[in-house]
């Protein structure tokens, strides 16, 4: 069948949007495919509509059991014959989707990576081998993303056995440094590259420098503004985010991982349904989020990446109006990051030594020295001076998934903060 027929009769959707008609063309043909496009810009239809048009199981690897619900749910609603295997689901559940696999009955099959690792689970794939393999939130699995996930290492190591059906690697992050890395773990042969639409000419960036203690104040002022929401914003601590939620009053609301998920979940869908018109968050907000007309994306703090700067920012106007992303800063912000890192991360040489006496010829893992972004130089005197009070626990590949240090808690974690 024509993809833009499937695009009517399936989707729904009257036309393609910029490049979904090529990244379809490429991944239906069996090509491996590389997308980067904007959040919103719908890369979830580059990998759907080929799944589809190809027939069989599409096998999706998605980080996130909200990301992978929201994606299932509007897939059934479509009436598509959808399975999804995680955490949050029962046994039973899981087997039956395994047995749904198996029998062919299934067009799509949402897993989180880290089933890759569950012995006997790949091998199960392998027995009866999807039709198409989609890898959302592909920076995951690059040192060099915002959002390293060790999990998605394992992806590169079972991908070969489910073969020969193309992969489609989708992401937001452009760095060609991740985009290279995810054709490089993914084994990617010979993708169709889709690198697009970075440039957000509608987004208007303040950067203020300003005391703590009038940053509150300043917040409230301008999100008192109707024409300035919906708007979120990113606050240093859930503490911060606590406080001055209950300072702008009614349409505001916290969000941070301190909070149950039930309550996590029903702020984002009141801020998604517009009851509620400001979310105060700290970083486990806003990933996958799909609400176009955000007019402010305020930082009532220094975020600790550019990176991580870059992803909150952009999730102001995503509807292509006028918005307004203001930071507010001060000296002492950049003192704190420089105080944190100091203190919180451990040492190489320690980390080696304890490393070492577990595997004969374990080596300090880059992937640690460019989370931290450190040269290898910073990063050895960094370790001198916490030695002997580092621990360090490791997943089956060797590599270091959290440090702790004595009686306090873990200073560095593998993964997101719980969402
Ligand atoms: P991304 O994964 O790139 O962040 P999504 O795939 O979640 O974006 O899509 C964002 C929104 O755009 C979704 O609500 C989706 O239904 C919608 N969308 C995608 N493609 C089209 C299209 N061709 N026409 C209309 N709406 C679309
Ligand atoms: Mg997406």
């Amino acid at each position: 069948m024509n993809l833009e027929t499937l695009l009517h009769q399936t989707f729904g959707f009257p036309a393609f949007r910029a490049n979904q008609e090529a990244v379809c063309r490429a991944a239906t043909d069996g090509r491996d495919v590389l997308l980067v496009m904007p959040t919103g810009a719908g890369k979830s239809l580059c990998y759907q509509l080929p799944a589809i048009a190809r027939g069989g199981t599409a096998l999706v690897i998605s980080p996130l059991i909200a990301l992978m619900d929201d994606q299932a749910q509007k897939l059934s609603a479509l009436g598509l014959r959808v399975a999804r295997i995680h955490s949050g689901l029962s046994r039973e559940d899981a087997r039956q989707a395994c047995r749904d696999y198996l029998d062919g009955t299934l067009q799509f099959l949402f897993i989180a990576p880290e089933r890759m690792r569950v012995p006997g689970f790949p091998e199960m794939l392998a027995k009866k081998k999807p039709a198409l393999i989609a890898i959302d939130e592909a920076h995951c699995i690059s040192a060099w993303g915002h959002d390293f996930r060790p999990d998605y290492r394992t992806l590169g190591e079972h991908l070969p056995s489910l073969r020969p059906a193309p992969i489609i690697a989708l992401t937001a992050t452009a760095t060609p440094a991740v985009q290279q890395d995810i054709v490089a773990q993914l084994h990617l042969g010979d993708p169709a590259l889709f690198i697009h639409g970075f440039r957000r000419d509608n987004l208007h960036i303040e950067v203020v420098e300003m005391s703590k203690p009038r940053r509150n104040e300043f917040a409230a002022k301008l999100l008192a503004k109707s024409e300035n929401r919906p708007a979120i914003v990113y606050a240093p601590s859930r503490k911060s985010a606590e406080e001055l939620a209950s300072m702008l009053g009614g349409k505001a609301a916290a969000y941070h991982a301190g909070l149950d998920t039930s309550v996590r979940e029903k702020v984002q869908t009141y801020f998604q349904n517009g009851k509620l018109e400001v979310v105060v968050a700290t970083i486990a907000f806003g990933m996958g989020i799909d609400k176009a007309d955000v007019r402010t994306v305020v930082h009532i703090a220094l975020p600790a990446s550019v990176e991580a700067y870059y992803q909150e920012i952009g999730r102001a106007g995503r509807d292509g109006n006028p918005s307004r992303t203001v930071l507010l800063h001060s000296f002492a912000d950049r003192k704190m990051h420089d105080f944190f890192l100091e203190r919180d991360y451990p040492a190489a040489t320690e980390l080696s030594r304890v490393a070492s006496a577990l595997t004969p010829d374990f080596q300090m893992p880059d992937v640690l020295r460019q989370k931290l972004r450190m040269d290898a130089a910073t990063f050895d005197k960094a370790a001198e001076k916490l030695a002997a009070q580092g621990a360090a626990t490791f997943d089956i590949e060797g590599n270091v998934r959290a440090i702790s240090r004595p009686g306090n808690n873990t200073a560095w974690k593998s993964g997101y903060e719980a969402q």
